[in-house]
């Protein structure tokens, strides 16, 4: 069975949806679904294109490995649970970043070419840069969420043209994110004027990678924006559509003005009640955001955001000590942040 091939080769287009690819793949050849492909391939269903099984999928399909390896949403890499994958081109180190099993159409692009976008598949991006509409991830007539491993990628699985559905226009947040994330794959958007950001900050977002953009954007709208709202494990958590657009509309309101905003939402949280663990006082606050900076934000490109960050924090215990904060606490903040 190894040595078969598929009769009906498919063209790729350049940062398809890998498993979207191989739909069309099964739907052209009558099997059953990318499953299967993937399947056939590697004796494994789980419905996830590994890189070192580009070639056997390429072979099977009749394609090159290198229409093959273009194709976003591979699993890259993986090492002691990190894991690396590639969308639209570059490289995404982030589960909550990505959305594979949780499907988001824009209806129009479908209309115009029927074929699973790469970047449909970012948590953050949650409205189409070209149509300026949301996208959508539950079929109007089942109201059931769109399946990720639905046989077509036209079709809900009880049968709806996902095409024909009329989306509602996109908020101005999301469309200022999804278009900084498609200006980089789809060289017809063009940067990009909003009143929400000035001209200097939305070139400075421009020119991040796309893994730097989204924690970026993570970082300011669901660690800080959030901070409270969750518990420890947050990180993991794969955000729903109005979530996720929560989180762009937190992150982008301090991005505004930037960074009195950040300073000013970072004095008001350190007036919180600390939490009663046994931790350490920037912790007992500031945890997520902590752990996030320390984990996450060490790239140079990112270093504009630390930097004010971290100034913020020093000045908050430098300058202005909550009441609730006792004596022994400060003096342990100062010697952690350099102070003493
Ligand atoms: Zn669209
Ligand atoms: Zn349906």
């Amino acid at each position: 069975m190894h040595d078969q091939r598929l009769l009906q080769r498919v063209d790729p287009y350049e940062h398809e949806d890998a498993f979207g690819f191989l739909s069309r793949v099964a739907t052209a050849n009558h099997l059953k679904d990318a499953c299967q492909i993937i399947g056939h391939c590697t004796g494994n269903s789980v419905g996830t294109m590994k890189y070192k099984d580009i070639s056997k999928i390429a072979y099977f399909c009749l394609n090159t490995t290198s229409e093959i390896s273009q194709l976003s949403g591979i699993e890259l890499a993986r090492s002691e649970g990190n894991r690396i994958w590639q969308v639209s081109g570059e490289q995404i180190s982030k589960a909550a970043f990505l959305c594979f099993r949780n499907s988001r159409v824009c209806p129009q692009c479908l209309a115009d070419e029927t074929y699973i976008r790469g970047c449909w598949s970012l948590t953050l991006y949650t409205v189409c840069a070209i149509h300026k509409t949301k996208m959508i991830d539950e079929c109007p007539a089942c109201l059931k969420k769109i399946k990720w491993d639905r046989p077509s990628v036209l079709h809900c699985l009880c049968g709806t043209d996902l095409s024909l559905v009329s989306p509602e226009k996109a908020g101005p947040h999301e469309l200022l994110l999804s278009q900084l994330i498609a200006q980089r794959g789809l060289a017809h958007i063009k940067p990009i004027h909003s009143a929400l950001l000035d001209y200097k900050h939305i070139e400075q977002l421009s020119k991040l990678s796309l893994d730097g953009l989204c924690k970026t954007i993570w970082f300011l709208g669901h660690c800080i924006g959030n901070l409270g709202k969750y518990g420890s494990g947050h990180g993991s958590k794969i955000l729903s559509l109005y979530e996720a657009n929560t989180v762009i509309s937190q992150a982008l309101d301090l991005l505004q003005a930037w960074p009195n905003r950040l300073g000013a939402r970072l004095d008001e949280l350190s007036l919180r009640q600390p939490s009663n663990s046994t931790d350490s006082l920037i912790n007992k606050l500031f945890g997520p955001a902590q752990y996030y900076l320390h984990e996450s934000l060490q790239s140079q490109e990112l270093h504009f955001i630390r930097t004010a960050y971290e100034q913020f924090i020093a000045r908050i215990w430098k300058g202005c000590y909550p009441e609730h904060i006792p004596r022994e606490d400060k003096v342990q903040l100062e010697f952690a942040w350099g102070l003493i």
